[in-house]
């Protein structure tokens, strides 16, 4: 098999993230140095004369499924210049003047579009330049590749299609690694905003901590189906009341590769109701 991109799957958790320097933040831009420094010497290797050796060496591109883009069918965004969207409310100022301007790619877009036209067909795939980079990608982003060098291009969450569709469509995508594309899922594996204790010292709650364990324990038996599965567990009432934020974990494990073992990026639970546990393959 050629060399490919890893994947990764980011517990995005609150927007504040964006502009706090905390033990999650840390991780997510250790996993971009890490990123950048394994895939110079992979390259490197493969072209020693070619390459000078401080040269380091970026993914081609970046496709986000974030929690925060759902449509009734899939878009993708084709803006060669991607606007940073600040989808959220009740948040200081400052975080609404954070910009993250990553260029697009509407070559990588269309990549995408006729990757999945005939899995969807006979429903279109819609091409828009309205979307940009919402908080889900930029909060993450801003952190993993800081320089905002990397193209971004969004996919959005079919909303009416059921999780085992989702992994279908993410196997469809799995070929875009071989050309360098990381492929991220932004959400959270336990999101409840309603449940949520805003003490930095809250206890993460049993439903929560229970739910979480059932599908790392999958993650790391490959258990696909259990996870696609994950509504007719117990506590998934309380971990998972609307599905927008689990289904990017769907996409990352749809695109992971046989045998690819999971690689904790980062995790722990924060406000109770939110874990933020962040996993990559490859
Ligand atoms: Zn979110």
């Amino acid at each position: 098999m050629p060399a490919a991109s890893p994947t990764v799957f980011f517990g995005h958790g609150s927007p504040m993230n964006a502009i706090e320097n905390n033990a999650f933040t840390n991780d997510w831009a250790d996993f971009g140095e890490r990123f950048v420094s394994l895939n110079s010497s992979h390259l490197k290797r493969r072209e020693s004369e070619n390459v000078r050796s401080e040269t380091p060496v970026y993914p081609n591109a970046v496709l986000v499924i974030s929690a925060h883009w759902t449509t009734q069918g899939i878009c993708v965004s084709t803006n060669p210049k991607p606007r940073t969207i600040h989808d959220y409310s009740g948040f200081p100022p400052e975080l609404s003047q954070v910009e993250y301007p990553a260029p697009g790619s509407p070559a990588l877009a269309q990549h995408v579009i006729n990757l999945l036209r005939e899995f969807v067909a006979p429903e279109p795939i819609c091409a828009t330049t309205s979307w940009g980079i919402d908080h889900g990608a930029w909060s993450v982003l801003r952190h993993v590749f800081p320089k905002a060098n990397v193209p971004v291009v969004q996919m959005s969450i079919d909303i009416s299609k059921p999780a085992a569709w989702h992994v279908e469509v993410a196997r469809k995508l799995q070929k875009l690694r071989e050309y360098q594309v990381l492929i991220v899922g932004s959400g959270n594996i336990v999101h409840n905003l309603g449940a949520i204790n805003w003490s930095d010292n809250a206890e993460p709650h049993p439903s929560s901590v229970a739910f979480h364990k059932y599908i790392v324990e999958a993650i790391e038996n490959n258990d696909i189906d259990a996870i696609a599965n994950y509504a007719s567990h117990p506590d998934a009432a309380y971990a998972v009341p609307t599905p927008e934020h689990f289904l990017p974990l769907l996409y990352v494990l749809g695109a992971r590769r046989p045998n690819e073992a999971p690689n904790t990026v980062t995790n722990g639970f924060v406000y109770s109701s939110l874990s933020m546990y962040s996993v990559a393959f490859g």
